[in-house]
């Protein structure tokens, strides 16, 4: 019999065991110690159904940027459904969903197209799709087809299979092969960890050099997409070296690649600016938005793409040019609105600049507590995006082991702190602690997170 129709089993954890699937946890030990059940949110805290209220220092999936229980977006969301639940954005529109494409624009400051989905899976996916297409009708005669999209090791960029495929950390795909063929890997500039004592500028020089190599073996004209992170989140939590994107984007005009940022993670002030990439200035050719979008309150994610971009689909007179690529979901009514207003609750609020400081404050604080660690191998991070890398000697930069770092963010748990950590299951790569609060973080929060993660990590067994 289904467990959860018996009477005795009505509990919410005992439904829970009986039917839900949970992500990237093993499920054996909930026999013993069932999971928690969120109930509520507000601010940077949510509290459970025993009443335990925990502050999140994580946002959920690093995406409630303006914080949980703003009553504003659930009206929005109500009085949207009340007027038009759905609506599809094929060949007509909706108000929600144009103002909010044209907001995108107007915060990028470039002219260009938007393309709504879900989720940021989805907006890579439909990148990749763009990427593929403008160059099978922007194609000189004899040349291409250019099919191939280049990302680097430790990015993440989703689960769906293209996304996974251009996710360079290969723990998550080995059970999942054959992946989708066309997308290679190069080496993201993650400085601390293979830097090897040269001065930054040579190493990123030996990175961009890489990809230029990787190009060249592969003929130029097979590539259609590199395809970056800003900063590497889940990958743990990688800022790229100065000069990094320029060198990106210079090759990829030099050489007719499309150049794809990934700021599903990045976007929406989480780094300090709206945008991640606005801290070096290098702009794009397709940007790919989710989580922060909407702060997490409603499925959406968004492709935009520069005008140039978007001039390759605009139909001729007997030619069949358009995107063919269709979402039920994506852009709906109700997400868009959500969406218009969480932007709008960060700009009314300073929420990016609130996030460059209370990272700032929190990077500090953290450097001056726990740099002198001998476990403790590098702090980095940008605006509210932070990550901790523990290792065994500072000399070595062996990775801590796993249990040992699990400690951590259990021993925050303890104290009703939630943090993450890098979930990576190649050995030594399980190594980076995270912090990811919404931006509506205070300074009493920031203290007490900061607190907090440095006792865990002074608590930590030895190696
Ligand atoms: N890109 C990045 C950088 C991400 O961190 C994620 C999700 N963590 C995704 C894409 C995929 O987004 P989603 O889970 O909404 O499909």
């Amino acid at each position: 019999m289904f467990a959860s129709l018996s009477p005795e089993k009505t509990d919410l954890s005992k439904m829970d065991a009986a039917s839900l699937w949970h992500s990237l946890v093993q499920h054996k030990p909930f026999s013993q110690k069932p999971p928690k059940c969120m109930a509520r949110g507000v601010g940077c805290h949510v509290t459970d159904t025993e009443g335990v209220e925990y502050f999140d220092g994580v946002s959920g999936l690093w995406c409630v940027n303006v914080g949980y229980g703003r009553q504003e977006l659930a009206e929005v969301a109500y009085g949207q459904m009340v007027d038009l639940a759905y609506f599809p954005l094929t060949s007509m529109g909706h108000e929600p969903g144009i103002r909010l494409a044209h907001k995108l624009l107007e915060l990028l400051g470039y002219e260009g197209k938007v393309f709504f989905s879900t989720s940021g899976s989805e907006a890579n996916e439909t990148a990749f799709k763009i990427a593929r297409q403008y160059h099978a009708q922007t194609a000189t005669a004899g040349s291409g087809p250019r099919y191939k999209i280049i990302s680097r090791y430790r990015g993440y960029h989703g689960h769906t299979m293209g996304a996974l495929s251009a996710t360079a950390q290969a723990e998550r795909k080995l059970k999942y092969e054959p992946l989708v063929p066309g997308f290679l890997h190069v080496s993201p500039p993650y400085y601390y960890r293979f830097g090897d004592g040269q001065p930054e500028d040579v190493y990123n020089a030996a990175c961009l050099r890489e990809l230029e190599q990787t190009i060249r073996y592969e003929g130029a004209e097979s590539v259609a997409a590199v395809i970056v992170e800003p900063i590497i989140s889940g990958g743990g939590v990688i800022p790229p070296t100065e000069g990094y994107l320029r060198g990106v984007r210079e090759i990829c005009d030099r050489t007719g690649i499309l150049l794809i940022y990934d700021e599903v993670v990045n976007g929406f002030g989480r780094t300090g600016k709206m945008f991640g990439y606005q801290h070096w200035g290098v702009e794009p050719d397709i940007i790919n938005f989710a989580k922060g979008l909407t702060s997490g309150y409603m499925p959406l994610s968004a492709t935009v793409v520069k005008q140039h971009v978007f001039a390759a689909f605009l139909d001729e007179p007997g030619t069949d040019s358009h995107f063919r690529h269709i979402t039920t979901y994506g852009g709906s009514p109700v997400c868009t609105a959500v969406g218009l207003r969480s932007i709008e609750i960060l700009e009314r609020e300073n929420l990016c600049e609130r996030a460059a400081e209370m990272g700032e404050y929190l990077l500090d604080k953290l450097q001056q507590r726990l740099l002198d660690h001998p476990n403790v191998g590098d702090i980095r991070g940008q605006g509210l995006l932070l990550g901790i890398e523990l290792v065994k000697d500072k000399a070595s930069k062996t990775p801590l082991e796993s249990d040992i770092v699990a400690s951590v963010p259990r021993y925050c748990m303890d104290k009703q702190i939630i943090i993450g950590r890098n979930t990576n299951t190649i050995p030594g790569f399980t190594n980076v602690l995270i912090m990811a609060p919404p931006l509506v973080i205070s300074r009493e929060e920031a203290d007490q997170l900061a607190d907090t993660v440095c006792e865990a990590v002074f608590a930590m067994p030895s190696s």
